[in-house]
């Protein structure tokens, strides 16, 4: 029989009745002919509620005990769905991470999934059942212990399954009813995409377009599941959502996909360190080493064997990477004149596959935001990606602006 995946994320499982509306339209893939295997979240807020708790008990906790405690919402709604189809009529069970089991590394918070066997689940749909349902975000590692995939791990858990048991598609339940070219709130012209590819979409969700989890997308694609985000509030639909999936399934696109943001960055600007070979691993060594996510990084031309070095990183790290610059001039590793923290910048960036075959967009983007009198302070591209650092105060007016550029409020 064909499998599929369903996911229901936090608000769609978040009461008795929500989770009823999730179960009735499991029931109509089930009447379609599908085996199913449901993936489920914490109830909304369950989750912030749980690490609350933790945090209040024991500030500096043991992360297995961390694991053991916010694992626990998805246990609940995992049950619950599968006594709601048991209402309904459905044959269905729930399966905890640790039953299937779904192996994991030890990296608590944060764990890695090394392995899904299959043959637990399929001995179950042998038998007749029709819907396993299995918490999402938890697993167990070698040692025993249950673990979390990381805050969103659902989506991961998900993909996961999609391919260890050659899934059809992957559906992602939430409450937004697709992925948008940007962020509705800003644009209300923001138009809902019918599909994305990978690329784009991995950089739209590092980007700040929080829809799915960086990692489920990344699997995803390693693994070519067809993966569907679509809203668990609105009529069914076979074309609802929006589907991520490989550029060959993609016939027509605009050369921008979307505008991604990122409101709370600061730039941190090294003023005249010694241009020498080392200089580099001398600077973002520790900052690494003192967790500063650095995004981007620009050397300046140097004059008479000094440069400048910016780089960019969250707004709420700066003080580590303030601390971790001191040490290392204290140490004499590197030497500067001065520090100088903008901590008022937020990113905005173009997003296209597209942009591997058309040159100018580059050119457009300086264009439009030129026109509205938005100064850009820092510039990086990639392949598919072009980022601007500009004064957090215009990012929504450089957002708007680039979306109108580049006609994203028309289909290709
Ligand atoms: N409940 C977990 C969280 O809130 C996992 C998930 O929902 O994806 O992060
Ligand atoms: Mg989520």
């Amino acid at each position: 029989m064909p499998r599929l995946v369903m996911k229901f994320g936090g608000t769609s499982v978040a009461n008795p009745d929500r989770i009823r509306r999730a179960a009735k339209r499991v029931g109509v893939e089930v009447a379609k002919g599908y085996e199913v295997i449901v993936i489920v979240s914490a109830m909304s807020g369950k989750t912030n509620e749980l690490v609350g708790w933790v945090e209040d008990v024991s500030p500096l906790y043991d992360a297995r005990e961390y694991d053991a405690i916010v694992s626990s919402g998805e246990n609940v709604t995992a049950g619950l769905m599968a006594l709601t189809l048991q209402q309904m009529d459905v044959p269905a069970r729930s399966w905890q991470g640790w039953q299937v089991p779904l192996m994991t590394t030890d990296a608590h918070g944060s764990a890695r999934i090394e392995e899904i066997p299959t043959a637990n689940l399929d001995a179950k749909f042998a038998e007749g059942m029709k819907v396993a349902v299995v918490a999402g975000f938890q697993g167990i590692s070698h040692e025993g212990r249950i673990t979390t995939l990381g805050r969103g791990g659902s989506d991961t858990t998900a993909v996961a399954f999609a391919a260890a048991f050659d899934a059809e598609r992957c559906d992602i339940y939430t409450d937004v009813d697709g992925v948008y070219t940007t962020d509705p709130r800003i644009e209300d012209k923001a138009r809902k995409l019918d599909r994305i590819a990978y690329e784009e979409m991995l950089e739209l969700a590092s980007l700040g377009a929080k829809v799915l989890q960086t990692r489920s997308v990344e699997l995803a694609m390693r693994f070519g599941v067809k993966l569907r985000v679509l809203s668990s509030f609105e009529e069914m639909d076979d074309n609802a959502g929006t589907l991520v999936c490989a550029e060959e399934d993609i016939v027509e696109s605009n050369v921008v996909a979307g505008v991604a943001f990122v409101r709370d960055e600061a730039k941190m600007t090294l003023i005249s360190v010694a241009d020498r070979p080392g200089i580099a691993a001398a600077i973002f060594g520790p900052l690494s080493e003192a967790g500063v996510n650095v995004d981007m990084i620009v050397q300046n031309i140097s004059e008479e064997g000094r440069t400048d070095m910016t780089f960019s990183c969250p707004v709420n790290e700066v003080p580590r990477a303030e601390h971790a610059m001191a040490e290392a001039k204290a140490s004499g590793s590197i030497n500067y004149h001065d520090l100088v923290a903008d901590t008022d910048v937020a990113k905005v960036s173009v997003v296209g596959i597209g942009m591997r075959s058309h040159a100018g967009v580059a050119a457009k983007m300086f264009a439009a935001l030129q026109a509205e009198g938005v100064n850009i302070k820092v510039i990086t591209t990639s392949e598919i990606k072009i980022s601007v650092l500009i004064d957090r105060k215009y990012m929504e007016l450089a957002v708007q602006a680039l979306h109108d550029a580049f006609d994203l409020d028309k289909a290709a």
